[in-house]
């Protein structure tokens, strides 16, 4: 589904990504981890054409990322990202948040849009919501808002990047409890978190990030159990 091959990027002199490569097959759960600043978020940024890169390939669904031709809105509307700031429209109410994308970029009417956002919005909790603006909700619903307007395009993989780093620690388990539903629904997912407990329960795949190379790219069993690089074992050493 996801194809990521000898991948590297700079920021000027400054090399974020270095060489690399990894797949994530349709339904896989991939957590991406590794400590501040190695490259995380400019990896899953460069997979929706959000970042460009210099050397290497990206395919998402057979597309090439970096081919000019691409038309690269039309694929960022197939894959859902949601971030650690929610990055929802104050300006919206929740309901008009889950319609606008489907209204304008998908052609959705309406009445259709309006349709398919409740059944996500139900679902992740929130259909009471539904005429709040942002600041009426807490971080934790609005990140599930945030889950549910993705949702609702019918994306063919999901990018979630720290969803819950921002948040307070009693809110972190209602968005993991909606995450942990779609992995288990099968749903394909790049997840960069720090959570170890949602890693443990649905990731099939752990990669691990430093200075912009992937350490490591294995189980979850492999990774937890007995990681190959020094740098990671430090850093599950500290985080867990
Ligand atoms: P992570 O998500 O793992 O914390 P990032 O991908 O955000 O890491 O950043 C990796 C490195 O690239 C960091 O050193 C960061 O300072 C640098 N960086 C990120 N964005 C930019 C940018 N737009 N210009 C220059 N450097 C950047
Ligand atoms: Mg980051």
């Amino acid at each position: 589904m996801i194809a990521i091959s000898n991948l590297s990027k700079w920021y000027g002199q400054f090399q974020v990504l270095a060489d690399c490569t990894t797949n994530v097959a349709k339904g896989d759960v991939m957590v991406i981890c590794g400590p501040s600043g190695s490259g995380k978020s400019t990896l899953i940024k460069t997979v929706n054409g959000l970042e460009p890169f210099q050397q290497g390939n990206i395919t998402v669904a057979g597309i090439s990322v970096g081919d000019p031709r691409t038309d690269l809105p039309k694929l960022r509307a197939r894959i859902g990202m949601v971030f650690q700031n929610f990055e929802l429209f104050p300006h919206l109410s929740v309901r008009q948040n889950l319609n606008l994308g489907q209204v304008q970029v998908l052609g959705r009417s309406e009445e259709e849009a309006t349709a398919r956002g409740l059944l996500y919005l139900d679902r992740v909790g929130l259909l009471s919501q539904q005429d709040k603006f942002p600041n009426q909700l807490s971080g934790g619903q609005q990140q599930r808002v945030a889950i549910a307007r993705a949702l609702s395009m019918d994306p063919i993989a999901m990018l979630f990047d720290e969803p819950t780093s921002a948040l307070d620690p009693e809110m972190i388990n209602e968005v993991l409890d909606v995450m942990v539903g779609l992995a288990q629904e099968g749903m394909t997912m790049m997840v960069v978190t720090h959570e170890m407990g949602f890693a443990r329960k649905v990731a099939n795949r752990v990669v691990f990030m430093d200075q912009g190379r992937i350490l490591e790219d294995c189980a979850k069993e492999e990774f937890f159990g007995a990681p190959r690089s020094e740098r990671a074992r430090e850093f599950l050493a500290r985080i867990i």
